[in-house]
């Protein structure tokens, strides 16, 4: 399958797939807004999809703003604090799924520790172990594991997520719990390697620290962003989805959100308007489980065909 140009698409044909959806999913970053500044006409589609009687969700793998500070950020697109799904909640929602009661230690937002406390986990971080630096000497890292082994008896999940302090003291207890305590899970949030910041910058995200933790313990992460399984669970039960050919997933992303919509069997819309250029496209062919249904330069292109509907 190779994925149709919305500029190359009639009039008629983009008004039957519009006709055919009942609610549309965006992702964030690179589609709705860059940061703090919105996408030149994101806003006024989204606007005109909810006009069109479009149920709108906005799904993102952003785990360290709360549903306020998103909101927020896109009242350009009229986005309401509940509409906002991120793997927080899918982590949330897994746990309650599998009646989890022991301990989580943590490597992540103080966001997501909060979210955790709040739903009744204790929550251990590694500050918890050790708050002053370890000192540079062998005495002084063993003595960090003996800690770990008795602070963390109880632990039964590590959670690996986005923790802009990240430290390799983080890596060292978490690699201690799982390979010494037993029936422990590895569950992952955000697991990307960069994500867009500017033009010009990129933020470091957690996929060095998150692939170093899976190597040295020879284990994978049970994942909980896009593309997971247990995302797409809390969407199913949060939106009652019952024929996913009625939805669409809107992305910049081939491997996060493009891989979501399509393991969803969701209708996907690729816009050009973040991490993927339209060079990327041209270049190569797609692996089919990350090849789009649509392409758009961005959401301005498609507002602009759909703004006398
Ligand atoms: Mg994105």
């Amino acid at each position: 399958m190779s994925p149709t140009w919305l500029s190359d698409m009639s009039d008629t044909d983009l008004k039957h797939i519009i006709d055919s959806l009942e609610l549309i999913f965006f992702d964030v970053d690179g589609v709705l807004a860059l940061t703090t500044v919105p996408i030149p006409g994101a806003g006024e589609c989204v606007l005109k999809l909810r006009e069109l009687n479009k149920n709108i969700g906005i799904v993102t793998n952003n785990t360290f703003s709360t549903q306020k500070e998103l909101s927020t950020r896109l009242a350009h697109c009229g986005v309401k604090e509940e509409e906002i799904s991120t793997p927080n909640y899918a982590l949330l929602a897994y746990l309650k799924s599998i009646n989890f009661s022991k301990d989580v230690y943590l490597i992540g937002s103080v966001l997501l520790r909060d979210m955790l406390t709040n739903a009744g986990y204790n929550v251990i971080v590694s500050e918890d172990i050790r708050k002053e630096p370890i000192g540079e000497n062998f005495t002084d890292i063993v003595q960090v594991i003996t800690d770990t082994l008795s602070i963390c008896k109880n632990v039964g999940a590590v959670v690996l997520c986005f923790a802009i302090n990240f430290n390799s003291q983080a890596a060292q207890v978490a690699a201690t719990i799982l390979n010494h305590i037993p029936d422990v899970m590895l569950l992952s949030g955000a697991t990307d390697d960069t994500a867009p910041l500017s033009a010009k910058h990129f933020v470091v995200f957690p996929k060095y620290y998150v692939d170093g933790i899976e190597r040295w313990t020879n284990r994978k992460c049970t994942p909980m962003a896009k593309p997971s399984d247990a995302l797409k669970d809390l969407l199913f039960s949060k939106y009652n989805i019952t024929d996913p050919s009625k939805v669409l997933f809107v992305g910049d992303s081939v491997t996060s959100d493009i891989a979501f919509g399509r393991s969803c069997q969701f209708k996907t819309l690729l816009v050009l308007s973040g991490t993927m250029k339209k060079d990327h496209i041209l270049k190569g062919s797609l692996p089919e489980e990350q090849t789009p249904d649509f392409i758009a330069s961005s959401l301005g292109e498609l507002y602009q065909r759909l703004k006398n509907y």
